[in-house]
């Protein structure tokens, strides 16, 4: 995978791991919100509850007192003239059902437990009511006041049941009952929720068997309009115990907060089911994970645009640098390479040019270092790819001072370059640029002669004095020999300079032919030549004098025709100097000259 695609795919999972981790947390977050939202509600709910309760309560214990205390109700209901009472207390009674019409019960009791009147019922009395209703008999039992949720004769109702005292004496009680359906709308109306009535099946009793026809998990419902129905059904499925729930239903939202009801013996008597509509309090997972899905994608889109952007302007200045550098590493006629481990990773164009090679794969499937061409040469020191113990770069590092050398031969045509290495320390990652810059011209400026192309003077001196040193050490034997054209003025006079040039060139190139790879010829100056042979005794080299010298007289020379030279041979001595040696050879050609010339001296 390229750099870009690398950058491109972290950008992405790094957003995409983000906005994953924000998404659970706010979704984690909202649950929580939403939990305490339907804490709140539902303890609210319950707190409205208790308040109508109480409201309710408090008027009909009012209710109460105001007809047990009216003139003769007392009496009335200790001697259980039941038609007496009803006739003291119809007024009110028909006063308090006109104006609650939820008003289902009110009745008198007497302490032994027996129903003195049924003011809704006047028909039916002297029954042992309290037998069968626990309230009741705690409310006789105890003398204070009982409420609750309460089945009866006349079906279930919230009942409030008030005890009356005259002069420390137990008179009875009076109850009144009330339909539930009165808490319902309360609730709805302060706290504008759908709110339902669930009657436990077991408290179900013969009046209610036409209010209560619903049935779902053991509770019955009365009247469920068509909306509500599918609402409850809602609620139940997999809810066996009727716990507060989210219900969704047409596109709503519900929570359904039940509101518990038990009776005075403890058991389950009904269930007050509020509707909570919470359709816009919440955010649905749905919809925050499509929020968050346009969110990092938009992100994702933006950040890998201006990605692009910085990318491409930062490639534009990267190509710009990099093509920058290497024009100017190009325009040098200097070769420049960059190591890495002693392998060539960098080169420039004259590296290219130099070596005939297309590209660095085909320079290292045929060499493995750059070093393999570094030549030896006996009459001088060049760099090689060891030098004292240490690779050649690190060898250059330490005498930078010096002027280091390399020669190489490339297509039979042989360089020598002056060369220098610079360390490039990168991110812990060491490199050396190496230089090489081509002298081989310059070289050949300071030692060859330039009308005859072979080794000049001063060159020989060099060559001579090296081979003093190399001879005395190993005790190895050379010889000189030293060559003078003949008449060579009259050639000049007779020809002119040019043609007399010319001779030399030729003169030069002959010598040059006749002698071995390891011999040095120079000019001495003028029409004088001398040459060095390595390893060769006084004797050998007057025979290769002679040969020399009858090579030349049988040549014939454009335009001159044939000419001669003397020439004197000299053999090194372990105690010679150059000037000695120079000097031996010297006075042989000066004999060979006056012996008539044409001729070798030794
Ligand atoms: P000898 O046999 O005694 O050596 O006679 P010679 O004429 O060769 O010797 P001489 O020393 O009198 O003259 C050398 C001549 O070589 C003189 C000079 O003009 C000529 N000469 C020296 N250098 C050059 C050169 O570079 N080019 C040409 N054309 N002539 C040169
Ligand atoms: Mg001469
Ligand atoms: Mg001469």
């Amino acid at each position: 995978m390229s750099f870009k695609r690398r950058i491109q795919v972290f950008i992405t999972v790094l957003i995409l791991v983000v906005s994953t981790i924000l998404t659970s947390y706010f979704l984690y977050h909202e649950e929580q919100i939403a939990a305490e939202k339907a804490f709140h509600s539902s303890q609210n709910i319950k707190r409205v509850y208790d308040s109508i309760r109480k409201d309710l309560e408090s008027f009909y214990i009012y209710r109460a007192y105001a007809n047990l205390r009216s003139t003769g109700v007392k009496e009335a209901m200790d001697a259980r003239d039941q038609e007496k009472l009803y006739a003291l207390t119809l007024p009110r009674y028909t006063t308090l059902r006109e104006e609650n019409p939820h008003l289902i019960v009110m009745q008198f009791h007497a302490p032994d437990g027996k129903s003195i009147l049924r003011m809704h019922r006047k028909e039916v009395f002297g029954d042992d009511i309290a037998a069968r209703r626990p309230m009741l008999k705690n409310t006789h039992a105890t003398q204070s006041v009982h409420c609750g949720f309460e089945g009866g004769i006349e079906g279930i109702g919230y009942r409030i049941v008030v005890p009356f005292s005259d002069k420390n004496k137990y008179v009875g009680a009076l109850e009144f009952g009330i339909d539930p359906d009165v808490i319902i709308s309360k609730l709805v109306q302060t706290t504008k929720m759908e709110t339902l009535f669930m009657l436990h099946e077991s408290r179900m009793a013969a009046a209610d068997t036409q209010k209560y026809q619903a049935r779902y998990s053991g509770y019955l419902f009365s009247h469920l309009t068509p909306y509500q129905k599918p609402l409850i059904e809602e609620f139940v499925k997999e809810n066996s115990s009727l716990n507060q729930r989210i219900i969704h239903y047409q596109g709503k939202k519900y929570d359904v907060i039940p509101i518990y009801l038990n009776g005075n013996d403890g058991k389950p008597i009904g269930i007050f089911l509020c509707f909570n509509d919470v359709t816009r309090g919440f955010q649905e997972i749905s919809e925050v994970i499509l929020e968050s899905l346009m969110i990092t994608l938009s992100m994702i889109i933006i950040l890998l645009g201006i990605f692009e952007y910085a990318f491409a302007r930062m490639t534009k200045k990267m190509v710009f640098q990099e093509t920058y550098t290497s024009t100017i590493l190009n325009s040098q006629k200097n070769i420049i390479v960059v190591m890495d481990n002693g392998e060539i990773i960098y080169a420039n164009n004259a590296f290219f040019d130099y070596f005939h090679y297309r590209s660095l794969e085909e320079f290292r499937q045929n060499h493995r270092c750059i070093c393999e061409l570094f030549e030896k040469s006996e009459t001088e020191t060049y760099i090689q790819s060891e030098m004292n113990g240490m690779g050649w770069a690190e060898y250059l590092l330490e005498n930078k001072e010096r002027e280091n050398r390399v020669r190489m031969t490339v297509n039979g045509i042989t360089s020598t370059f002056t060369v220098d290495v610079q360390k490039m320390e990168y991110e812990e990652v060491l490199r050396y640029v190496v230089v090489f810059n081509d002298i081989t011209n310059l070289n050949n400026l300071a030692t060859l002669d330039r009308l005859t192309q072979i080794a000049n003077r001063f060159e020989f001196d060099k060559i001579l004095g090296h081979s003093i040193d190399v001879a005395r050490r190993y005790e190895r034997s050379f010889s000189i020999i030293l060559l003078d054209i003949d008449h060579f003025k009259s050639v000049n006079d007779h020809f002119g300079h040019l043609v007399g040039d010319e001779v030399l060139k030729t003169f030069s190139e002959l010598l040059r032919k006749q002698i071995r790879q390891s011999d040095v010829v120079a000019r001495w100056g003028g029409e004088e030549f001398i040459i060095l042979l390595l390893d060769t005794s006084l004797p050998s080299a007057i025979k290769m004098a002679d040969a020399l010298r009858q090579r030349i007289e049988v040549n014939p020379f454009e335009t001159v025709g044939n000419i001669t030279c003397s020439i004197g041979v000299a053999e090194f001595n372990l105690a010679d100097k150059a000037d000695d040696l120079l000097h031996r050879a010297d006075q042989k050609l000066y004999r060979a000259k006056n012996s008539g010339r044409n001729r070798v001296m030794a």
